[in-house]
């Protein structure tokens, strides 16, 4: 029986910050590792589709929504300890809280991730970065639970982690926790650290508008993609409420009633002409769910 909260044909555009997304048949926020446990082996055993999400803050949903089970552990899994220079934290703590209690016991290492929206499980599916520090530079193990119910701690080694890329993306499996190790840092240089990236956001990115953060990988060797789509011609350019900001142009941005045939339609135009201008074909950043296969290809 599952204890947490269930919603049935719940709108995925209420759990994206693009605000945008269809249907799920199931949305669950299990309350706990044993909850958890039993809505894996459960949909495995019907052999309903799961996907398990933090923020939504790196996710485009199709407007048709997804025919299975969409979980989140970003309102229960939210405990964080910090006894020493170790950090236990479980995958729905929110990165911005993340990063401040290491800066309140004085551990650095972190601060450059200030102001990256969404939680910790997500930041560590994606290894999220920012500005030369990436969130899996101080990791030290993870507790995972595989998509058919089975835990397991795994250490650092055991993933492959690069730029926006850890194995668990392809491995399916979900975090439900994560040790880290940090030095002593002095606590004003901290904080001047993470001012910092608040300030650069503020002044980069469209923050006060819905997105999902950069929508493509910067590509190697080249221009960063918003260079490129930049010099493309692109800012500004929109389909539908969807448009690629003119302050930043890898941040596509949900101007009011976006659907995901919008932002699709601008990730092609973007990757057609960035390919045709520079010989660079641009690959996503962002995860999607509930689209057809090749349905971004140029
Ligand atoms: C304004 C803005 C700025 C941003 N800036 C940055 C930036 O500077 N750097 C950066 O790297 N990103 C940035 N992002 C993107 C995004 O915030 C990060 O990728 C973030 O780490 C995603 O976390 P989330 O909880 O929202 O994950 P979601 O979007 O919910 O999920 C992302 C992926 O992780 C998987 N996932 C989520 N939780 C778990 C879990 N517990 N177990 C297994 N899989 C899981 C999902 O299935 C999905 O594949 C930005 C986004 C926005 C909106």
């Amino acid at each position: 029986m599952v204890r947490g909260t269930f919603l049935e044909n719940e709108p995925m555009s209420k759990h994206t910050t693009y605000g945008i997304g269809g249907p799920v048949t199931a949305f669950l926020y299990p309350v706990d590792e044993n909850d958890l446990e039993t809505i894996l082996k459960f949909a495995h055993s019907q052999r309903f589709p799961v996907y398990v999400i933090g923020s939504g803050s790196n996710l485009l949903v199709s407007n048709h929504g997804f025919d299975g089970i969409v979980i989140s552990l970003r309102k229960t899994f939210k405990e964080l300890r910090i006894p020493d220079r170790n950090v236990y934290v479980q995958s729905g703590v929110i990165m911005s809280k993340f990063v401040k209690e290491c800066a309140k016991h004085n551990l650095t290492g972190m601060e450059n991730l200030m102001g990256i929206p969404g939680t910790l499980g997500g930041a560590l599916v994606m290894n999220a970065g920012a500005y030369g520090e990436e969130i899996s530079n101080h990791l030290i193990l993870l507790d995972i639970m595989s998509t058919s119910g089975k835990k397991k701690r795994i250490r650092k080694k055991d993933v492959v982690f690069d730029y926006r890329y850890s194995s668990l993306m392809d491995s399916k499996e979900i975090i439900l926790s994560a040790e880290f190790e940090f030095d002593k840092g002095v606590k004003e240089e901290i904080q001047d650290r993470m001012s910092q990236a608040i300030t650069s956001r503020k002044t980069s990115q469209p923050i006060q508008n819905r997105s999902a953060g950069s929508v493509f990988r910067n590509p190697p060797d080249t221009k960063p993609a918003g260079y490129l789509i930049d010099q493309a011609g692109l800012k500004g350019v929109h389909r539908g409420d969807a448009e690629i900001s003119a302050k930043h142009a890898n941040f596509f941005i949900n101007c009011g009633n976006a659907t995901a045939e919008d932002m699709a339609q601008l990730i092609r135009l973007a990757r057609k002409t960035v390919k045709e201008k520079f010989g660079v074909y641009l690959n996503l950043e962002i995860e999607t769910l509930g689209f057809p296969n090749n349905f971004f290809d140029a």
